[in-house]
């Protein structure tokens, strides 16, 4: 096998001209993108094939461990999450104390300058200038790579699906498969561009070679960043759930680890960490378990070999607290497994770019809005068809559905919404109150779209006055986007309401 060489300098270039999928202007218009992706053929292909094999697989590991009870392990799980965060102010202090005592430095952070800039102090006294990285999607939020990266510290993602994006730069697109969206060519071309070896599409060739390159960076690195999947309050622990033995050697190999972990990442006890693995794991990959489950409590003890000399925790707000208000708290449940985004018929639809942001699917449309201002993505939590997939399959119960209404009410309340969308619904509400109102616009409507429609014979002509006749191809206004994709079937000449009261005594 070929050895990695350097990145060449103008690959490096020419690829960084590739528009970065979370370069987006504000307020992000979510249009375009999720146009030009339903017309990606091989994205559609990609997307469905993954995210369903990930729904029913989930659905199954369910059904096998738990049985009828299933639900009421979902409900246990989002119990334990929810109480924690009722109590959020007390488990934090009990957690930094634990913490504390088992070595590890703990630091605050309000905002993601903050937390950059504690990471970046941290690389700048140790020296560091060889960084490797576990997957965390909070890094990500807070854009921790390339701020690392302009200060001089080489950065590594090393979770396999991270380092393709990173080798690409690309953004990842799911919260747990970063690059559900690429097949193994485009991983042969960029690893054939980035790492200049010989092409090749085969699956175990490709993890050779990432394997080699990565084993040689944990050799050298003298920094380690990892997120967090959990934090013990009681113990002071660390939690990392990883699939590739990655996260072990990024928290062990350097002498120096940060961990970055939002507040809400907080479980009480160890006896709650079991009910939480089992459905994390569960939701995210329909495993029983992840492969490794790293519980890290504090720097290397003396006469242990393995394990870093410094531990430091960097425990981020940056928007948390606003969002642990009573109405959205459920939200801070979320433990990062990706289902509801598998469930999602429009995420399957429109994958994760579309969404402009780090966090994509149904929690990344109430949860970007609420971090990043619902002025700058005033269309997110409309992104959904309310259908509430992502309900069902969410594993501590979250209410994404009535949160997602519950935020297109505050757009509505802080006049985000345009004057004349309020105008319209507001007019709307009133004359469907008003049964001479409703009844004449019915009318008005029926006439209207039956004129629209083109008679082809397919509905079997106007046969009786209350089955449809013909498609609507072209629609105006509201259905515009409906006939954009697909025909919209023409009113039947006579309503219900018209038949029924026209139908003379029943015998
Ligand atoms: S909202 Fe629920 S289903 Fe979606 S990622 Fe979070 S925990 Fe998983």
């Amino acid at each position: 096998m070929s050895q990695p060489q350097a990145v060449p300098a103008g690959a490096a270039r020419a690829a960084a001209s590739i528009e970065h999928p979370l370069d987006v202007a504000l307020p992000y218009d979510i249009r375009p993108r999720a146009a030009k992706a339903v017309r990606d053929i091989q994205l559609q292909q990609f997307v469905a094939n993954a995210t369903t094999v990930k729904d029913r697989g989930r659905r199954d590991a369910f059904r096998a461990a738990f049985g009828a009870r299933a639900d009421q392990v979902r409900e246990l799980a989002g119990r334990i999450k929810q109480h924690t965060l009722d109590h959020l102010d007390w488990y934090l202090d009990r957690f930094i104390s634990a913490a504390q005592a088992a070595g590890v430095t703990v630091h605050l952070a309000r905002d993601a300058a903050e937390a950059n800039r504690i990471c970046l102090r941290l690389a700048k006294d140790y020296g560091s200038k060889l960084c490797v990285k576990s997957k965390s999607m909070v890094t990500e939020e807070i854009g921790l790579v390339p701020e690392l990266q302009a200060a001089g510290v080489e950065t590594i993602e090393t979770d396999l699906g991270e380092f393709i994006i990173q080798l690409d730069h690309d953004a990842p697109s799911h919260i747990v498969t970063p690059m559900i969206h690429k097949d193994r060519a485009a991983v042969g071309r960029a690893f054939q561009r980035e790492l200049g070896v010989p092409y090749t599409e085969d699956p175990l060739t490709l993890a050779g070679i990432a394997r080699d390159y990565l084993r040689q960076k944990y050799r050298e690195a003298d920094l380690g960043i990892s997120g967090a999947n959990f934090l013990v309050a009681k113990t002071g622990s660390i939690v990392l759930c990883t699939n590739e033995g990655n996260g072990r050697f990024c928290t062990s190999a350097p002498p120096v680890q940060i961990a970055v972990a939002g507040i809400e990442k907080l479980i009480p006890r160890m006896e709650h960490l079991g009910v939480m693995l089992k459905v994390l794991a569960r939701s995210a990959t329909a495993q029983p378990l992840t492969c490794y489950t790293h519980i890290i409590t504090g720097p290397a003890r003396e006469r242990e070999r393995g394990g870093p000399q410094a531990v430091h925790l960097v425990l981020l707000d940056n928007g948390r607290s606003e969002i642990l208000r009573e109405e959205t708290r459920e939200l801070l449940r979320c433990i990062r497994c990706g289902a509801c985004l598998n469930a999602c018929p429009v995420y399957r639809k429109i994958g994760g770019h579309s969404y402009g942001s780090v966090y994509s699917g149904p929690i990344g449309a109430v949860i970007t809005p609420l971090l990043k201002g619902v002025a700058n993505y005033p269309d997110l939590p409309h992104a959904s068809s309310l259908c509430g997939a992502c309900y069902q399959a969410c594993p501590v119960k979250i209410d994404l559905p009535s949160q997602l209404i519950g935020l297109r009410q505050r757009m509505v309340r802080t006049r985000v919404t345009g004057w004349r969308e309020r105008l319209a619904f507001r007019a709307w509400a009133w004359s469907l109150r008003q049964t001479w109102s409703y009844r004449w616009m019915a009318k008005v409507q029926r006439w209207a779209l039956r004129r629209m429609a083109r008679h082809d014979g397919l509905s079997g002509g106007d046969s009786t006055p209350m089955t449809s006749s013909g498609w609507i191809q072209k629609g105006p206004g509201p259905i515009a986007g409906w006939t954009s994709q697909r025909d919209f079937p023409a009113p039947a000449a006579t309503s219900f309401r018209e038949w029924w009261e026209g139908r003379g005594p029943s015998s």
